[in-house]
């Protein structure tokens, strides 16, 4: 289990979270959700160590990390995949994925390109080529397998679908669920596209101004008319218009 207790964090004088409590168990994908600026992006960056916590705990597994470095989280199998995939476009394919390797790899562990090119085909096919020549989803396959060469336990996805087009998008979700079904691993999933996020989703929190408002299974959550009103655009039942054909439905 990794548990945030009470964490606060923010950047300069400027306090973002504020006495957040936060658990992802293993074999389990949680969503956060929440307007921009709610401080999803933050919750990520504090939880895998690269902003300092303020206040609060968190652990791993029963074990505090709270201020240990990002590179021992990550050695620990607490891994995160930044926003905007962040991958080194001059090197190979392979070369990202080995970089990730490093986070946890030992030197007997067999080639992540062979075991994750069942789950991201694109690695295994694109090994030699250079990865700023990719396509963004491709990319984003790559950022997958580059964080999942570190073995993690619990894996922190921030914004994986921003800059894909739909259709990347609803690749990127189809890469999600091969992830859970395949590894035991903690999803913790911040993400715009909220109605997608929870209808993966087996929990979520709504974060707003550093705070969670609401929490619970993902369905409940989706169903609230807090999340109806505000970030799945329900006008309420009476001022809904017929719903109209979804032309990317065909
Ligand atoms: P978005 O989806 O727009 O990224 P978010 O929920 O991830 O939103 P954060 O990026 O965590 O929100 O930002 C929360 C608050 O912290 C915002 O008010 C933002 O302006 C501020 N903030 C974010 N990064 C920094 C930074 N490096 N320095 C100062 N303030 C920051």
């Amino acid at each position: 289990m990794l548990e945030a207790r009470g964490i606060s964090s923010g950047y300069g004088s400027v306090d973002v979270l504020h006495e957040l409590d936060l658990q992802l168990a293993q074999e389990e994908v949680v969503a956060v959700v929440g307007a921009n600026g709610a401080g999803k992006s933050t919750l990520v960056r504090t939880l895998s160590g690269l902003l300092p916590l303020r206040g609060g705990s968190i652990e791993m597994d029963g074990t505090s990390i709270g201020s240990v470095s990002p590179h021992a989280r990550a050695r620990r199998g607490l891994i995160m995949v930044p926003e905007g995939r962040r991958l080194f476009a001059g090197l190979t394919v392979r070369e990202n994925v080995d970089l990730g390797r490093s986070a946890r790899g030992r030197r007997d562990d067999p080639d992540p390109i062979d075991v994750l090119g069942e789950i991201f085909p694109i690695v295994r096919e694109r090994q030699d080529q250079r990865a700023g020549l990719l396509s963004g989803g491709e990319q984003q396959q790559v950022a997958f397998a580059r964080a999942l060469a570190g073995r993690p336990r619990y894996l922190l996805l921030d914004e994986p679908s921003l800059g894909l087009s739909p259709a990347l998008t609803t690749q990127l979700f189809e890469t999600i669920v091969k992830i859970r079904e395949g590894l035991p691993i903690g999803i913790l999933l911040v993400e715009q596209m909220v109605d997608r996020a929870l209808a993966l989703a087996d929990r979520a929190y709504v974060v707003e101004r550093g705070r969670v408002v609401l929490s619970g299974p993902a369905a409940e959550v989706a169903a609230s008319s807090e999340v109806q009103r505000a970030y799945l655009g329900d006008m309420g039942a009476a001022e809904r218009p017929a719903p109209a054909a979804d032309p990317s439905a065909s």
